[in-house]
């Protein structure tokens, strides 16, 4: 079902006018972009960590941790886990923030996707005349596996995913290849690698860190002139320095904006780091921001399949907004810094003297 919000009863936000002018907006991801695709987040109730605890060994973000390879049992606990993942994602459809940022690419807005989700709904997405790689997988990705001694990575296949269902791992068949010849030449035999979900566990590198890296490096000499950070708690400490790292380049920019679009509030420690939180449901505050601003971009809405967001969900999420008189607007919309909600007649002139001040408690 569309998510449908008629612009006439919605008041216009003067934040908008951040995102109308941006040209390179920088994007970082987390699991709230992908709940309402049916893929559950980490620390939320219901969440991965709670179905992680209901494992027979592991403790819900134990199961998350490298350590889990030194263990046979967790090992296979974490097999079985990310089969059933993987599974949930096959099934899962990109959601409405994913098209927004599909939108945001094709309009040539977006530089770069950063993301913390392992569920490759982006790969889904057409991002037609764009380059490939615009989207960085940050915790690497269920779609393909990673082998534990030669380090080469594989396309996912269905038999690995049934191995990972009886909690095994697949032998690799580059090293059992490399094997082959070594015997052949009457050599000594190598061992052979075992297979892994190529993500990236708590208490371990990335495989591709350097890589990431250069693009950081790259994406801020580009000079972003917009950061959205949305559906994450920012917990990750990687995520948290990456997060200032472009925060500062885009404060570094006189009309750069720094937003926050997620269903809980920022804690004061971000006060000086975000200039807007938007909160809400990710898909309800991006598809505000699309109703308000397609009709300036060259490419709108687009037929591709999403996951449905029930219009319940949508009347619920104003209900709630009603009920605490936050405002009147879908979004309530809140200076990080002092917390207050501002109303739109004298947002402007608040939003000039509160953004990017620092916290007289501070
Ligand atoms: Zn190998």
């Amino acid at each position: 079902m569309e998510i449908h919000f008629d612009t006439q009863d919605i008041p216009h936000h003067h934040f908008l006018r951040y995102f109308l002018k941006a040209k390179r907006i920088v994007v970082i991801t987390g699991a709230g972009i992908s709940v309402s695709s049916g893929i559950p987040d980490f620390r939320s109730s219901g969440g991965l960590y709670d179905a992680a605890k209901s494992t027979k060994k592991s403790q819900g973000k134990s199961l998350f941790d490298a350590q889990v390879f030194r263990d046979t049992e967790k090992m296979s606990e974490f097999f079985q886990f990310m089969a059933k993942l993987k599974k949930k994602c096959d099934e899962a459809k990109p959601s409405k923030t994913h098209n927004f940022l599909n939108l945001l690419a094709e309009n040539k807005k977006m530089i770069r996707l950063y993301t913390q989700n392992i569920d490759c709904l982006e790969d889904r997405l057409s991002f037609e005349n764009v380059k490939k790689d615009i989207v960085i997988k940050l915790h690497g990705s269920l779609d393909q596996v990673r082998c534990m001694t030669c380090s080469n990575t594989f396309e996912i296949e269905d038999s690995h995913v049934e191995s990972f269902e009886e909690g095994f791992a697949p032998e690799c068949i580059s090293c059992v290849e490399y094997q082959k010849k070594r015997i052949e030449r009457g050599r000594r035999a190598p061992p052979v690698g075992f297979l892994r979900p190529n993500v990236v566990l708590y208490n371990e590198n990335h495989p591709s860190g350097d890589i990431i890296s250069s693009m950081v490096d790259k994406d801020i000499k580009r000079k972003p002139d917009l950061l959205i950070v949305m559906g994450t708690s920012l917990k990750v400490h990687g995520l948290r320095q990456l997060v200032k790292q472009f925060a500062k380049t885009v404060h570094s920019i006189e009309e750069g904006r720094v937003f926050f679009i997620n269903k809980t509030p920022l804690s004061s420690e971000w006060i000086d780091i975000f200039d807007f939180q938007l909160l809400g449901l990710c898909d309800v505050v991006t598809t505000y921001i699309q109703t308000a601003l397609e009709k300036h971009w060259k490419i709108s809405r687009k037929s591709i399949v999403l996951s449905p967001v029930s219009q319940k969900t949508i009347k619920d999420y104003f209900k709630t907004v009603k009920s605490t008189s936050l405002s009147n607007s879908p979004i309530s919309v809140r200076i990080a810094e002092k917390e207050n909600i501002i109303e739109n007649s004298n947002f402007d002139d608040k939003l000039k003297r509160a953004t990017r001040k620092k916290s007289p408690n501070k």
